[in-house]
């Protein structure tokens, strides 16, 4: 068993109040045993790490028919039977690593334990948190999204790809607090789909609205689970298709005129920052420069027409007036297949295919898959503090955990 040196750790010694006490078999009055001192990693103090010894009372039953013999006392508010950490010790680990950012490593380093005993103690409550399915209780919108775990070999840690489950209800206030629900392995309609599958009906049956990222695979998933929910075209995956569709466009434009790559000094190379942007962003010296380089050569004029059309695309979601929002997405749908520039028509087509998830966001009060890139920025620092995860599960409950899906099931 792990039991820390006390060296350069504050020591509390603590001892129970003095009761009767009743055998916990037979109940008969129990006479003193002596005592046991059981040392216990605590919570630090004054950063320094503590180290609580119980001096639990030892009893013995006197009742002659009883099997009991001696016991020794216990109370789970200070630490559960055979624990090596206090209740209260490992509570606090679980708000530094949920609210600090913590990482396991520096968590044992407060402790003055190794990782594994701090993880050890820890797991299991995530476990137990993770398994409650109360946790899923109230979810209205739900997202879902993909998520790399790791940039290793596959045939060494299992698939790359994980599909992840974002709860985007909205509070009161209106205001989106993502909470990640869970990840499963692999990138795919069937990942999401089956976990659906495993929900209760009434989790499926109370999902509204369902955002996604422009993957049939999960589209699917919600048709097949979600009969009663509309699915939502994340609308900043659809802005990033059009200014994807600019860029093709310039590149093969550049190509076509000059035969190479574009270049430092080519002109349609020098805009393709301005290209990218909305056009209410840019400054007075960027139009002009963007006037002069179409202008320049004919042959500019098709990037132009990209750059309009991209722009009538942010257009719809930016204006502050969702009908009229929706008026431009008709327009959109209605035109942008017969496009001449092929890109755009490619893009056109796309939409409508996604024709009625790409205007449900002007239905749905603007649902959007937004809260779910919040919920990766917290992952990615959780990453990089941990350097890499090595077991999947163990992977799952720590993001679960810093990505709020386990909040108000844990120890407080
Ligand atoms: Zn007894």
């Amino acid at each position: 068993m792990d039991r820390p040196s006390r060296k350069a750790a504050l020591v509390v010694w603590v001892e129970s109040a003095k009761t009767l006490t009743g055998c916990p078999d037979c109940g008969v009055i129990a006479v003193s045993a002596g005592r046991r001192e059981v040392e216990l990693i605590d919570a630090p103090v004054y950063a320094t790490p503590a180290r609580l010894v119980w001096r639990k009372r030892r009893w013995r039953c006197q009742d002659v028919d009883c099997l009991r013999g001696v016991f020794t006392e216990q109370n789970p508010t200070v630490a559960a039977p055979r624990a090596l950490l206090t209740r209260r010790c490992i509570a606090w680990g679980v708000r530094q690593m949920r609210r600090e950012n913590l990482s396991l490593q520096g968590l044992a380093r407060q402790l003055g334990v190794d990782w594994h005993t701090a993880w050890k103690a820890i797991r299991p409550l995530l476990e137990q948190a993770a398994a409650d399915e109360r946790r899923f209780t109230g979810v209205k919108t739900l997202g879902v999204d993909e998520h790399i775990w790791h940039h290793v070999n596959p045939a060494r840690r299992g698939p790359k790809a994980l599909t992840g489950m974002v709860d985007l209800t909205r509070n009161a206030k209106g205001a989106v607090q993502a909470r990640l629900l869970d990840l499963v392995p692999g990138r795919t309609g069937k990942a999401y789909a089956g976990w659906l599958a495993d929900r209760s009906d009434q989790f499926r049956r109370g999902i509204e609205v369902a955002p996604l990222d422009p993957f049939a695979g999960y589209k699917n998933a919600i048709d097949e689970q979600l009969e009663d929910a509309t699915a939502v075209l994340d609308a900043f995956h659809v802005v990033r298709l059009g200014t994807a569709a600019v860029d093709e466009v310039r590149r093969r434009v550049q190509q076509d005129t000059l035969g190479h790559r574009g270049r430092k000094g080519d002109p349609l190379y020098g805009i393709r920052r301005v290209l990218q942007s909305g056009a209410e962003n840019l400054t007075p010296n960027q139009s002009r420069r963007l006037e002069r380089v179409i202008t320049a050569d004919p042959r500019h004029e098709e990037v132009f027409l990209a750059y309009q059309c991209a722009q009538e695309l942010r257009a719809a979601y930016q204006h502050h007036d969702l009908k009229a929002g929706r008026r431009i997405a008709l327009k959109v749908l209605d035109s942008f297949h017969s496009c001449p520039v092929p890109e755009i028509a490619r893009l056109g087509r796309t939409l409508r295919r996604w024709r009625q998830a790409f205007l449900a966001y002007f239905t749905t009060g603007r649902a959007n898959n937004g809260g779910t890139e919040a919920i990766n920025g917290l992952i990615e620092l959780a990453r990089r503090v941990a350097r890499g995860f090595r077991n999947r599960e163990n992977y799952r409950l720590r993001m679960l955990l810093i990505g709020g899906g386990l909040d108000g099931h844990l120890p407080t």
